[in-house]
């Protein structure tokens, strides 16, 4: 379908009115290749839009929104414990998290309940409650928008870091994301470590997938905002990543300071507490303002503009490096 001049209240979960010139949906991949094809050579300003739960628009979007709505979970495969499960861009992550769960296969259920589509899942890596995406995505396939050729992406070639891949790199609006194969198990190592999660569950009687997943679920809704009440983009920032002598000298100021190693060598600090010792916690600025629970996550009360929002986040980064010497690189992709 192809949708003219478009508002993107309801794709984007700041609820910012923005418009786009064109919005093009596919269901099929057919579709999108065919598209692409009769479009090859033209030069036009394209953008793969999904739940639209990681953007920041700061305007009107002058070009085309592509948006993939391919449907479908499918068990490709089983062999022993090892299960292949593929999903479809267009599916919500956290249907796809609910049905592996149900169905008591195991390797999603610490990142229930996350925002958005399929597809964009290997594109931010995305992770929470001590997981990453990327330890479980076996595959990607993904349609080049220059020409309408179809790749196969194994993960190695996805080149996954920290809320990063190849698609935010170097192939950066280069691909269609259109299915996502997920190596999963009915027999998963469950991932516990991560804050209280253990207590939790331990409170519950049983470490069961479907418990595993209550719990992180329990967790997010009392300490993020809702996007359907409150507009927001989850965590604003990603947690830098600094020497350890930095990390000492703010130990040494602030010993209560939440450090973790990372795998890097270096040394983790929660931007949110570094946000919120700026004093920015619960400030509201018109209907732009930082979350009362959560330092890291930046709202639209209701009618902020998308440059609002976008100042608002440039004040912190600046108090921040100001007050810490840290520069916070931005999770959001600001357009
Ligand atoms: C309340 C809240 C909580 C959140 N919590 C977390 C969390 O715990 N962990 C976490 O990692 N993230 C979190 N997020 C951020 C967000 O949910 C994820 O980044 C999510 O994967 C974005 O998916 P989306 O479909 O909305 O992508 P969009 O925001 O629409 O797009 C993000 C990027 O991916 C590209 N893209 C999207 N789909 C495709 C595709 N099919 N092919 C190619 N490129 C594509 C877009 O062009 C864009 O560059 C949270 C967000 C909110 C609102």
């Amino acid at each position: 379908m192809i949708y003219e001049n478009v508002s993107l209240k309801k794709y984007n979960t700041f609820g910012l009115n923005v418009k786009a010139d064109r919005l093009v949906t596919f269901k099929h991949e057919e579709n999108a290749i065919h598209f692409f094809e009769q479009n090859k050579g033209i030069d036009q300003k394209l953008m793969v839009l999904g739940g639209g739960s990681n953007l920041l628009f700061t305007g009107d979007y002058h070009g085309t929104l592509i948006r993939p709505e391919m449907e479908g979970i499918t068990l490709e495969g089983k062999t022993g414990n090892d299960v292949i499960v593929s999903a479809g861009a267009g599916v919500i992550w956290d249907k796809l998290v609910e049905s592996t769960v149900n169905k008591g296969i195991g390797g999603l259920e610490n990142l229930s309940y996350i925002p958005g589509l399929v597809g964009a899942v290997p594109v931010q890596n995305i992770g929470a409650y001590g997981a990453e995406a990327s330890k479980t995505i076996g595959k990607v396939r993904a349609i080049n928008v220059t020409d309408g050729t179809v790749r196969e992406f194994t993960p190695e070639e996805c080149k996954f870091g920290y809320r990063d891949s190849i698609f935010k790199g170097e192939l950066k609006g280069k691909y269609l994301i259109t299915r996502v194969y997920f190596r999963l198990s009915t027999k998963p190592k469950l991932s516990l470590e991560y804050g209280s999660l253990k207590d939790e569950l331990n409170k519950m009687g049983s470490t069961s997938l479907g418990n595993v997943r209550k719990t992180v679920i329990n967790s997010r809704i009392a300490k993020l905002p809702d996007p359907q009440l409150i507009g927001n983009a989850g965590s604003f920032f990603k947690n830098p990543v600094v020497t350890p002598s930095v990390a000492e000298k703010i130990k040494s100021n602030y010993p209560r300071a939440p450090l973790f190693s990372d795998p890097s060598g270096g040394i983790k600090i929660a931007a949110g507490w570094l946000i919120e010792q700026c004093g920015w916690k619960g400030k509201r600025f018109g209907d732009a303002g930082v979350h009362d629970k959560q330092a890291l996550v930046i709202v639209n009360y209701g009618n902020a503009t998308g440059l609002e929002l976008f100042e608002l986040s440039e004040k912190i980064r600046i108090s921040v490096a100001e007050k810490f010497g840290i520069t916070l690189e931005r999770e959001v992709e600001v357009i």
